[in-house]
């Protein structure tokens, strides 16, 4: 089997998962109760936020955790607007957001707030000049990710954050969820952003969402006042502990899987622009972690559908839309033709691919192509 979808989930780091392990036994307390068990698990679970607190140069009180980057979306989002709509209600995100910041955009129109969907270009960016004349005195929270998970393309948090500072009423809230551990971006820079294990060798259904300590937020889930208040629920210690190794453990290796995932993503680049039938949809500068490109006459899914069943896993379009939508709506908002948007095909690579994968990978898809002419 070859694994190229990393961008939708990874396989799990064994000593993720025997850390995980050996944690349900031992520490099974609710950090909540009193006893010196439960004492225990608090400590831990402290030790835990500050770990991923300081990866960041953040405070421990800055970092609550989530079931996901999801949930951390729909907190940060939802959270912010409806805590502070009485300063605005305008907010700003952009066309080519992950369904867990757009459906969480469209429920806060239903809800009256009035959004601006900001167009891409044709790489998939943010113009900075759109976004300059879309803030306004009543915007509130300005949500823009990081790395887009279907093309790759990395914005200009930096700048965003910048523009967006101009205006003291609005945040700058950031998907991260394909940043974290694989580019460089200024997290500093930003007022709330997220995480999720599972993209990061680590649980599923493991995330947290951090954010400014000023910032305060409407909570989404109520009851006991966990997680400073902002998510209720017994806390899932095993898998808060093991997120802040996670975390660790892919932040210092960062640097060493981004040059050789570069590697890759060059070889399979080079050895894709001598076949006519494709289209390459992934910016340059994007992402090495993520290739999209489209059959100029051919159909994604019967080429998908071969390669899955010579034992090769990658995806038509992200896995959050491919069973709802026949065609990329990132891609048509990049402004590309109907066959590149209803044909397009996504490898995301990990540090755990080799070049002689995606030599196989080259063999199967060219041959496919050859067949199906
Ligand atoms: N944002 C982006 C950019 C993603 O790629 C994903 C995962 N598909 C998510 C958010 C959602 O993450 P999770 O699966 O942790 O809810």
């Amino acid at each position: 089997m070859i694994y190229l979808d990393h961008a939708a989930t990874t396989p799990i780091r064994q000593e993720i998962l025997d850390t995980y392990n050996s944690l349900l036994k031992d520490f099974f307390a609710n950090p909540s109760s009193l006893h010196r068990l439960g004492q225990e698990t608090s400590h831990l679970l402290l030790k835990a936020r500050e770990q991923i607190a300081s990866l960041f140069k953040r405070k421990a009180e800055e970092v609550i955790f989530t079931s996901g980057a999801t949930e951390a979306n729909n907190l940060a989002i939802k959270g912010y607007a409806l805590r502070y709509q009485n300063r605005g209600k305008h907010l700003i995100t952009t066309k080519v957001e992950h369904p867990s910041v757009l459906r969480t955009f469209e429920q806060l129109e239903s809800l009256g707030f009035e959004c601006t969907y900001l167009n891409v270009d044709n790489e998939g960016k943010v113009n900075l000049d759109d976004l300059r004349n879309a803030i306004r005195n009543d915007t509130i929270l300005v949500s823009i990710m990081a790395v887009n998970n279907e093309v790759g393309s990395i914005n200009d948090v930096k700048e965003i954050a910048r523009i967006v500072h101009t205006f003291p009423k609005a945040v700058f809230h950031s998907d991260t969820t394909q940043a974290i551990g694989k580019v460089n971006i200024s997290y500093e820079d930003i007022d709330m952003f997220v995480l999720s294990a599972h993209k990061l060798n680590g649980l599923k259904g493991s995330g947290a969402l951090i954010k400014r300590k000023h910032i305060d937020l409407f909570p989404l889930i109520s009851g006991g006042g966990q997680e400073f208040n902002f998510r209720s629920g017994t806390n899932d210690l095993q898998k808060e502990v093991v997120l802040a190794k996670t975390v660790r453990l892919t932040l210092d290796e960062q640097k060493k899987h981004y040059s050789y995932v570069k590697e890759l993503h060059d070889y399979l680049l080079e050895s894709l622009s001598n076949n006519e039938d494709i289209v390459l949809n992934s910016p340059l500068d994007g992402s090495p972690y993520i290739v999209n490109f489209s059959f100029v006459n051919k159909k994604a899914s019967v080429v998908v559908e071969a390669l899955s069943k010579a034992g090769i896993m990658v995806s038509t379009i992200s896995a959050c839309s491919s069973k709802k939508t026949a065609h990329s709506y990132v891609l048509e908002a990049m402004g590309k033709s109907k066959q590149v948007y209803q044909n397009s095909l996504r490898v995301s690579f990990s540090h755990l691919n080799t070049k002689e994968e995606i030599d196989l990978f080259i063999k199967v898809l060219f041959e496919t192509l050859k067949s199906i002419r």
